[in-house]
């Protein structure tokens, strides 16, 4: 099976799982495990913000960063198709007490979509209290919002004292694909969430960066929320392996993607194939088509894809799958598409 559902698929490596055996270790509750403070030591100057918390899961380190940011009873302005609005269980509503302000109009945020979502003050409204952004943009098939856009949404959120919150769990493959160094994109937002199980290979793994004080915040909130992990050495170990060694493997990552998508496309015109910034592939099907029937047909061809939604199929590329298999996926995946 070529499994291109997502990048979350890979199995540790053989290096990594050395270094998660020979990890030195501490209790990270009690009083701080070495590892564990190496990685976000490692984390805090990649991203030029002074501190970062280690969390098992970016779902978690996302809801963390908008506890402290957000304020219960208001609103979090984000994309309509923000990982935090699709895929955390309404923990914005749920945990923080705060309800989500979709903005509509582009396939990710932009500045302009944000002016214009904003509503004039009432009594009868409720307030803004956060401004979130996604880069990479999952939902959008990896799309990088580029540092200039960025910075003007800073600008946007800035004018009306809100504070930022950027969902960075794929940011390592913004920058790669940009060349615009973490900490330039890092610097638009008061905390930033980076994940180290997508396409740097960890098993799990993310990190929360921001200011000491809103670290110290959110170490409060990851306990709460159930996150206080005792020897996480052992697990921060992979992330650090996954930040030495497969960084690097990004940049091959976008490579393949573009082939997929390009070789899809150009074999199947009929399908709206989205053309990959990074590593995700989203495409759009053939009119009459539908996911659960493409994908099931895929995977009958030996080619497991996700089901984005009715019409909408994913494909991620990662360090698990060679040139030579996602050039196979692309073969198979047109024939299904071409298939009547
Ligand atoms: C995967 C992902 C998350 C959540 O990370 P988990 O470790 O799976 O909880 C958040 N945001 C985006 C954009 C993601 O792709």
């Amino acid at each position: 099976m070529i499994d291109l559902r997502s990048d979350t698929v890979t199995r540790p490596t053989a290096g990594m799982r050395r270094a998660m055996a020979d990890a030195e270790v501490g209790d990270d509750v009690l009083d701080g495990d070495p590892t564990v403070r190496a990685l976000q030591d490692a984390v805090a100057e990649r991203l030029g913000k002074p501190a970062a918390l280690f969390f098992p899961t970016g779902t978690m380190a996302n809801q963390a960063g908008c506890a402290v940011l957000g304020r219960h009873g208001t609103e979090a302005y984000l994309h309509e198709g923000a990982h935090l609005v699709d895929w955390e269980m309404a923990g914005l509503a749920a945990l923080a007490g705060i309800q989500p302000r979709l903005v509509r109009g582009a396939p990710v945020l932009t500045a302009a979509t944000l002016e214009a979502a904003f509503r004039a003050p009432s009594p009868h409204a409720p307030r803004a209290s956060l401004v979130c952004v996604e880069n990479t943009h999952n939902g959008a098939g990896g799309a990088v919002t580029p540092l200039p856009e960025l910075q003007a949404i800073r600008a946007v959120a800035a004018a009306r004292h809100l504070p930022v919150h950027l969902d960075g769990a794929r940011l390592w493959n913004a920058s790669v694909a940009t060349g615009t160094p973490l900490a330039d994109f890092a610097a638009c937002a008061d905390t930033v969430m980076v994940s180290f199980a997508k396409g740097l290979g960890a098993p799990v793994g993310a990190a929360l960066a921001g200011s000491v004080e809103a670290m110290a915040e959110a170490h409060l909130v990851r306990k709460r929320y159930g996150g206080g992990m005792r020897q996480s050495g052992v697990l921060a170990a992979a992330c650090r392996y996954g930040l030495q060694h497969h960084y690097d493997g990004l940049g091959t990552d976008h490579a393949r993607a573009t082939r997929f998508a390009t070789q899809v496309a150009d074999a199947c015109p009929t399908a709206r194939v989205v053309m990959p910034d990074t590593n995700i592939v989203m495409i759009d099907l053939p009119p009459g088509r539908t996911s659960a029937e493409v994908v099931a047909a895929c995977r009958a061809a030996g080619v497991l894809l996700s089901p984005w939604h009715a019409t909408r199929v994913r494909a991620v590329t990662h360090l698990d799958v060679d040139d030579a298999a996602v050039a196979r996926a692309g073969v198979v995946v047109a024939e299904v598409l071409r298939a009547a």
